[in-house]
């Protein structure tokens, strides 16, 4: 066997028992799980934990499926294979004239891998990726093929899943017609106006985000996109920022040749919700992630919260970002059932430095019952984090009712999940 394969961020190496497989249609793959043994869906590897790995068993990516982007015009919907990324997706859609509500900062990610972790964007009214779900296909232990449709009791607990149920073969989600975005970047809001204009800054625009790098009582950048068919965008100059001169790129310094288009110009909506270009790869990334999930309604104490210890975050942070999430249903959303607003960490790639660092955010956060995101790196106790999901007794029963055997559970799977 040859080098092992990692995530993106190379900080995880995965243990298969052999070569990732990589099935060329639903048939093979049935195939393959019918054979017995672990099995683990990889999607586009962007998770920072071990949330993906196979250990001793085998690792199925299914990027090889047929790409399928059937659209339901009667029913706004559109069904997708379980592989194909956004950025594929986002420009098929595009042509055909539909859109999704929603996109997370990076449009290189796995659908199914996404809305597996409850991948989110920002926008007060916009629920996380998963929220788009309208049936999921499974191919679940013994290679038996399973769909679970909106309505089905077991469907709270199947979008959300952590590759627990078994392997997303397809997916139908919910579109709309195509919309264009415009975003303008501002800068320097002084950290003290999310005191009494927290609620107006995020919903000053259809989706808004919050860049700091905690180096003082400063948040360094202000994004607001914009639909053109919506209401205009609430000027965040009126709270103390002024607008960017220039394009900018979350992280202060660095080029902005690889973000999305800004300075308010319209463009497409797949082009303009996330942060990053479709047309730029980022094949490995230099960097660490977490995100905890806290109630939007204590939002601003948990910031104050981590502002009190910014010495200790800003010297193994690149940068923060702060968005908000409406509250969904799915079962092992980080969003369930509770408005939210998502407070992230994009740390230096120095694991040691970085541990402690996210204990100490933790701590801080702890009053305050953060869901930690699914895909990032997070050190909660797993009973800590059981006791944090009001339905996580269900989701372990869904698991074991559709997966009996454990096919599809690994050491991550058996940490958290138990009812
Ligand atoms: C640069 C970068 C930017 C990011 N931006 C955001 C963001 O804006 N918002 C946000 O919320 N998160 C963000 N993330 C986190 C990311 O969205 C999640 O980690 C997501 O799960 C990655 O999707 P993936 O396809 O790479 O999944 P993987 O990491 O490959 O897998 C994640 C989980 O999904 C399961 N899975 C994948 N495909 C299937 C399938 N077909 N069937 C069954 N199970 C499957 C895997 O088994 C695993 O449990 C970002 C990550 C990076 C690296």
């Amino acid at each position: 066997m040859g080098d092992r394969p990692t995530n993106w961020a190379g900080n995880i190496t995965f243990h298969p028992r052999g070569e990732v497989h990589r099935p060329g249609s639903v048939d093979e793959l049935r195939a393959l799980v019918a054979r017995g043994g672990r099995v683990r869906v990889l999607g586009s590897a962007h998770s920072f934990n071990d949330i993906a790995d196979s250990p001793g068993g085998e690792l199925v990516s299914l990027a090889g499926l047929p790409r399928t982007v059937e659209p339901d015009t009667a029913r706004s919907t559109v069904r997708i294979d379980g592989g194909v990324r956004y950025a594929e997706l986002g420009e098929r859609l595009h042509g055909l004239g539909y859109a999704l509500h929603n996109l997370g900062s990076l449009p290189h990610i796995s659908v199914a891998g996404s809305v597996a972790t409850g991948t989110h964007g920002s926008g007060d009214g916009n629920r996380g990726l998963a929220a788009a779900v309208a049936g999921i296909e499974l191919v679940t232990a013994g290679g038996e093929l399973v769909s679970i449709d909106r309505g089905d009791p077991r469907f709270g607990g199947a979008v959300v899943a952590l590759g627990a149920l078994g392997a997303v073969v397809a997916l139908t989600l919910d579109v709309e017609p195509a919309y264009q975005v415009s975003q303008r970047v501002y800068q320097d809001l002084p950290f003290e106006a999310l005191d009494e204009h927290f609620d107006a800054i995020m919903s000053g625009g259809y989706s808004v985000s919050l860049f700091t790098e905690w180096r003082g009582p400063v948040i360094d950048q202000v994004w607001v996109k914009a639909r053109t068919d919506g209401p205009p965008p609430v000027d965040p100059a009126r709270f103390g920022a002024r607008p960017a001169d220039g394009p900018r790129h979350p992280l202060r310094g660095m080029p902005a040749g690889n973000c999305t288009p800004q300075l308010g110009e319209p463009g497409p909506w797949f082009a303009r919700l996330p942060h990053f270009r479709p047309e730029f790869t980022p094949s490995a990334g230099e960097e660490l992630q977490s995100e905890f999930l806290v109630p939007r309604a204590r939002a601003v104490e948990a910031l104050h919260a981590l502002d009190a210890v910014r010495d200790r975050i800003a010297p193994v942070l690149q940068v923060s970002e702060v968005r908000s999430i409406a509250a969904d249903e799915q079962w092992l959303s980080p969003a369930h059932g509770r408005d939210t607003v998502g407070l992230h960490f994009t740390w230096i790639k120095d694991t040691p430095a970085v541990e402690p660092v996210i204990d100490l955010v933790e701590r801080e956060l702890a009053p305050f019952e953060p869901r930690p995101h699914w895909g990032k790196l997070f050190r909660t106790a797993p009973e800590v984090l059981r006791a944090r999901y009001g339905r996580m007794a269900d989701f372990a029963a869904l698991a074991r009712e559709l997966d009996p055997s454990g096919t599809f559970r690994n050491d991550f799977v058996d940490r958290f999940i138990t009812a």
